[in-house]
């Protein structure tokens, strides 16, 4: 049960300004220089953040470099290591709350929703990795009698990661899980709308017992800091989750340094089809509904094209709208709302951009679309849902990441399919029918790191997160992410 008074009296909790972990110490920006942090929730100012320099972020280059090289963290017996990553997600689960409601007030997600995404799911994905360090081995490979080959899984270095504004603790830990528990040093680029709580669970780590320098955070803005670590010498992978357009600036910087690998994920325009015999349309009504609305749809793998077979298309939709009707938005502190707020001005302006266009199209809004709640000062708007739109329409194509629902109706699995298939994205996908053959058939050929059959979202730690196609390359979560941060080497021994 959240503790109500608690979750008021955080509310209003003073928030220091926050400066950057550079080599186990709180700095400021090396020319002094802050930026404001605006809460969505009223729109005023919450606290600042160091404004980070080219500067601050070759010094942290520079700190994890030496913290990987002279082994005071990759040199430690695997076991020692797991010690201090327990030990942080022990600190991160003690302190849940509190993480989550100034997280709350720095992005706006709904309480409920992110105390259990944000610092649980941090502290789940941080123990997972821990647990698994001392049971990864190399291998020996199968040679004939006068050689021996071994196969060596070593640390990549330095990880350079870059990481968004909606979920900044579960997808933060989805790279420093893997990354710390193998070894690495990492420098970690908050969102410049998302950087509070990730500098408060660094402070953890280092109350944890983790190393100087081997987890290093600069906070500011993506064209200075997180630029500067894409264009690094030293830095040896970079992991990244946000929008295209940065994943395509990191490929260029890598290109133009020193080739370092660059592993991205970004986002998707995920099909979620429903086909008439569904096993029970209420609960696929429901669960649609949250699976674009909720954290007002600012989540990679929501569900924000509709595809519905044209036989119950239209009950459908009327039960979908009378669910989303229902549907609390607001401040996402009051444990009974839905949808919580859009984080920034200008994301909510995108959002309404794209109503506007699909308004101009003819399309037909059935709720929502409009900015609401605005006597509060905050990004709110109501959870929108458009039908009759067109798969050529720009709102069935591009990412809006916000409360957004395209409604496209279908005759057929084969034209399911090919909608689905219509975007340059591949993240997330589902498919509501009782059908066994017809939901394989699906799962093999929708292009989509997930398929989700008769539910959306709620994947564990188990099973690997990527996209195909323009939603990125590589995965997190699951043991298959260790793939990004130790590397093969070879040793071929004439015996
Ligand atoms: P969004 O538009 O959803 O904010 P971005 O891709 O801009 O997505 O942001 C994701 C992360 O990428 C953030 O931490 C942001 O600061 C960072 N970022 C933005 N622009 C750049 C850039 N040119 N180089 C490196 N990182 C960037």
């Amino acid at each position: 049960m959240l503790d109500l008074s608690r979750i008021e009296e955080l509310r209003r909790a003073d928030v220091p300004p926050a400066r950057h972990l550079i080599d186990g110490a709180f700095v400021a920006a090396s020319d002094g220089a802050e930026m404001e942090v605006i809460s969505p929730l009223d729109g005023k100012v919450l606290t600042s953040l160091a404004r980070g320099t080219t500067t601050d972020a070759e010094a942290a280059v520079a700190a994890a470099r030496r913290a990987f090289d002279d082994g005071r963290w990759a040199g430690l017996p695997p076991a020692a290591r797991k010690q201090v990553l327990l030990k942080w997600a022990d600190l991160i689960e003690e302190q849940a709350l509190d993480l989550a409601v100034l997280g709350v007030r720095d992005n706006g997600t709904e309480i409920g929703m992110a105390l259990k995404a944000e610092p649980l799911s941090a502290a789940g994905t941080i123990r997972y990795y821990a647990e698994a360090i001392d049971k990864i081995y190399g291998e020996i490979a199968p040679t004939g009698d006068g050689s021996l080959g071994l196969v060596h899984r070593e640390p990549v270095g330095v990880v350079g990661a870059i990481v968004p504004w909606n979920f900044p603790l579960m997808i933060g830990a989805w790279k420093l899980g893997p990354a710390l528990a193998a070894g690495c040093s990492v420098v970690l680029k908050p969102a410049e709308t998302a950087s509070l709580t990730l500098l408060r669970i660094a402070e953890l780590a280092q109350q944890a017992g983790l190393p100087d320098g081997v987890l290093n955070v600069v906070t500011g803005e993506g064209a200075v800091v997180g630029a500067a670590i894409a264009e690094s010498m030293d830095v040896d992978v970079l992991v990244f989750t946000g929008s295209g357009a940065t994943g395509r600036r990191l490929l260029e910087a890598s290109a133009r340094s020193n080739l370092k690998r660059v592993y991205l994920e970004l986002g998707g325009k995920s099909p979620n089809i429903v086909f008439a015999d569904a096993p029970d349309l209420k609960e696929a009504v429901k669960v649609s509904a949250n699976g674009i609305f909720r954290n007002a749809g600012q989540v990679c793998v929501a569900g924000s094209r509709l595809l519905v077979e044209r036989s119950i298309h239209d009950a459908f939709v009327a039960d979908l709208t009378e669910y989303v009707r229902d549907m609390k938005v607001g401040d996402p502190l009051d444990p009974a709302t839905s949808a919580g707020a859009v984080n920034s001005l200008r994301q909510l302006e995108q959002n309404l951009g794209f109503v506007a266009e699909a308004r101009a199209l003819g399309r037909d809004i059935r709720i929502g679309g409009a900015r609401t709640l605005q006597d509060t000062g905050g990004y709110f708007m109501e959870p929108t849902i458009v039908t009759g739109v067109d798969p050529a329409d720009r709102l069935a194509r591009e990412e809006v990441f916000g409360p957004v629902l395209a409604v496209i109706p279908f005759d057929s699995e084969e034209q399911a399919v090919a909608i689905a298939n219509g975007t340059d994205y591949g993240l997330a996908a589902a498919v509501w029918t009782s059908n066994l053959s017809r939901a394989h058939r699906m799962i093999r050929r929708i292009k989509a790191g997930i398929v989700h059959v008769n539910t959306y979202g709620g994947s564990d730690m188990t099973v690997p997160l990527g996209g195909v196609k323009q939603s990125g390359n590589g995965h997190d979560k699951s043991l298959h992410a260790f793939d990004k941060y130790l590397d093969l080497k070879t040793a071929w021994i004439k015996l």
